[in-house]
């Protein structure tokens, strides 16, 4: 069974719309992993709108959501995510705890007045949260996807996910700020495919230390020691627009052919 990533908002910080960002996209966070048995979604950015279009059409019913960490670029389409207020449909929503917040906590904030008219608990479908531990692994669904997690490098906290399932492992690593530590390596190691937090130029990144972001370069240099298949770089810079991410990923490539900015609705199938 082959399974498809799909990323559906690869932006960092704030969504961006303008006709400089039509070949990345503009839309905030949120991957889909497709193991054919079972929908995993990585992070509730605006993207999620496009996800929720698409297994409306599908008629699926149950999928899992899993949080790097509740900063709004992560979670500010959550409430559009039609699904929620569907009463066939079952939603395994996973987060970790940092500064002892849950995701639940964060969700009910965000939708809650005088930031959003609508409430969680008017959400009719079944709703199910589960706080992780830190380093937490757990099973999904009927055990098909195993997940294996890590803390990351950044201000408030952040998870880090690594997914196995039907043969293949993929790396979700949005936000963290290198150098990347030893837990974050073997979560990263020997996967097919790593996602990872490419915010800044080297030159960008001088003058924001301790923001909690990456570059594509501390990217390779992990994708190289954890012996990593793909890497694909997101959570783009918002001041990055499609001229600038082109010429970034033209020299990224003469290094490393296997590594690709990600684009939105862009489907990779290992
Ligand atoms: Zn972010
Ligand atoms: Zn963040």
């Amino acid at each position: 069974m082959t399974t498809k990533i799909t990323f559906w908002g690869v932006r960092g910080s704030i969504a961006c719309a303008s006709p400089d960002y039509l070949e990345f996209g503009g839309n905030t966070v949120c991957v889909e992993a497709d193991f054919g048995t079972r929908t995993v979604v990585l992070d509730a950015g605006t993207g999620i709108r496009f996800l929720s279009k698409r297994i409306k059409e599908q008629n699926v019913k149950a999928a899992d959501l899993l949080i790097s960490h509740t900063h709004w670029d992560h979670i500010c389409g959550f409430p559009f995510f039609e699904q929620i207020f569907d009463k066939d449909f079952t939603l395994d929503v996973y987060g970790g705890t940092p500064e002892g917040r849950t995701v639940r906590q964060a969700l009910h904030a965000e939708m809650s007045p005088p930031f959003f008219p609508v409430a969680l608990h008017q959400a009719a479908a079944s709703i199910r949260f589960h706080d992780l531990a830190e380093k937490e692994t757990f099973a999904l669904g009927d055990g098909n996807v195993r997940v294996s997690t890590a803390p990351l490098n950044h201000p408030n906290g952040a998870t880090g996910y690594r997914l196995d399932g039907n043969g293949v492992s993929i790396a979700y690593i949005s936000d963290t700020e290198h150098p990347c530590d030893e837990g974050v390596i073997r979560l990263v190691r020997d996967c097919d495919l790593m996602i990872y937090d490419a915010t800044y130029t080297d030159e960008e990144y001088k003058t924001r230390i301790g923001w909690g972001h990456s570059t594509p370069g501390e990217a390779l240099k992990i994708g190289k020691a954890a012996n990593v298949r793909k890497i694909a770089f997101f959570h783009h810079s918002p001041d990055h627009t499609d001229a600038v991410l082109t010429a970034i990923e033209r020299d990224i490539r003469t290094e490393n052919p296997n590594a690709f900015f990600a684009r939105e609705g862009m489907t990779v199938v290992l």
